[in-house]
C-alpha cells in the first residue's frame, strides 16, 4: 500500500434516470435487478468494498436490497428519497425528502447512515445544517474543478460536513473535464481507459470512481445515442481499473472508512 486512498461509489436509483431536462418516462429497474448482482460478484471478487448512495424510494421498493447491501460490507449511503433535481425543490420539502429517506435507509441497516450524495450533481446549499441534525458527516456532490461553490462550501464548513469531490480528468478529445466514472466506461475503449486511469492514480493521492448497476446491463429503452452502448465493454474497461488500483497499491475503502468510522 502506498497510502493513497480510492473510493467506489455507487448510486443506487433507477435504470438511467431521465434528466430533469428530458421527457419523463416509467422506470425501470433491470440495473438493480441484473446489473447489482454483476457489480457484487466484481467487488467480492477483488475483495473491494464501496460506498452506495441509495435512493429511499428504490430502498422501499427492494426491501431487502439495502441489508444486502450492508451484509456484504459494503457502505449505505443516501442518495435522497426521490431522483430530483434539488436545486429546485423548496427548502422545508428537501429536508422532509431526505429524513425520510435516512429514515427508511437507517430502519433497513439499523445503524446511522452517514454520507450523502444529491442526484444528477446539483446542490442545494440549504440542506448542509439539515445533514448535520440527521448525524451525516460528509457529503460526495461536488465535481473537482467546479466553478461557483463557495457558498456551498462555506455552508459546509460551518455545518461541519465534510467535503469530499468526484475526480474529473480533462478528457483529450472533448477539451473539458469529464467524471471519472460510468459515463467513460460506456463510450471509452480499453487503451484508453487504462491510460485515463494509469495517470489519475499516479497524480492523485486520492480518487473516487462513480458507476451504477444499470451500466452492467443493457437498457429497456434508448432515449439517446449514449443509451447504447456495451455492458460487456463496461465490464471489461471497469475491471482495468480496478486492476489498475491493485498495480498502484491504491487503498480501495469507503468514504466512511476515510473519516476514520468503521
Ligand atoms: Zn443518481
Amino acid at each position: 500500500m502506498n497510502g493513497k486512498k480510492f473510493n467506489l461509489t455507487v448510486d443506487i436509483e433507477p435504470d438511467r434516470p431521465p434528466l430533469p431536462e428530458e421527457v419523463q418516462r416509467p422506470f425501470t429497474y433491470k440495473g438493480i435487478e441484473e446489473g447489482l448482482p454483476i457489480l457484487f460478484d466484481l467487488l467480492d471478487s477483488y475483495h473491494f468494498r464501496a460506498t452506495f448512495f441509495t435512493l429511499g424510494e428504490t430502498a422501499e421498493l427492494f426491501p431487502s436490497l439495502v441489508s444486502e447491501i450492508d451484509r456484504r460490507g459494503h457502505e449505505v449511503a443516501c442518495h435522497t428519497y426521490y431522483h430530483r433535481d434539488c436545486s429546485k425543490v423548496p427548502e422545508q420539502e428537501l429536508a422532509e425528502d431526505v429524513k425520510q429517506a435516512t429514515e427508511v435507509l437507517q430502519s433497513q441497516t439499523g445503524h446511522p447512515v452517514v454520507g450523502f450524495r444529491f442526484p444528477y450533481f446539483r446542490l442545494n446549499g440549504s440542506l448542509l445544517p439539515r445533514l448535520k441534525e440527521l448525524g451525516f458527516l460528509y457529503d460526495i456532490s461536488l465535481l473537482e474543478f467546479a466553478n461557483g461553490c463557495q457558498s456551498y462550501e462555506r455552508t459546509a464548513r460551518s455545518a461541519g460536513i465534510h467535503l469530499f469531490s468526484n475526480t474529473r480528468y480533462l478528457d483529450p478529445e472533448r477539451h473539458m473535464h469529464v467524471r471519472f466514472g460510468g459515463w467513460m466506461l460506456r463510450q471509452k475503449r480499453p487503451d484508453e481507459i487504462q491510460a485515463i486511469a494509469r495517470a489519475l492514480l499516479q497524480e492523485r493521492a486520492a480518487v473516487s470512481f462513480y458507476i451504477h448497476p444499470w451500466e452492467f446491463i443493457t437498457l429497456p429503452f434508448q432515449v439517446n445515442a449514449e443509451d447504447h452502448f456495451d455492458p460487456k465493454l463496461v465490464k471489461e474497461n471497469f475491471k482495468i481499473v480496478l486492476d489498475e488500483c491493485l498495480r498502484q497499491g491504491m487503498e480501495v475503502v469507503t468514504l466512511r472508512e476515510v473519516l476514520g468510522r468503521k
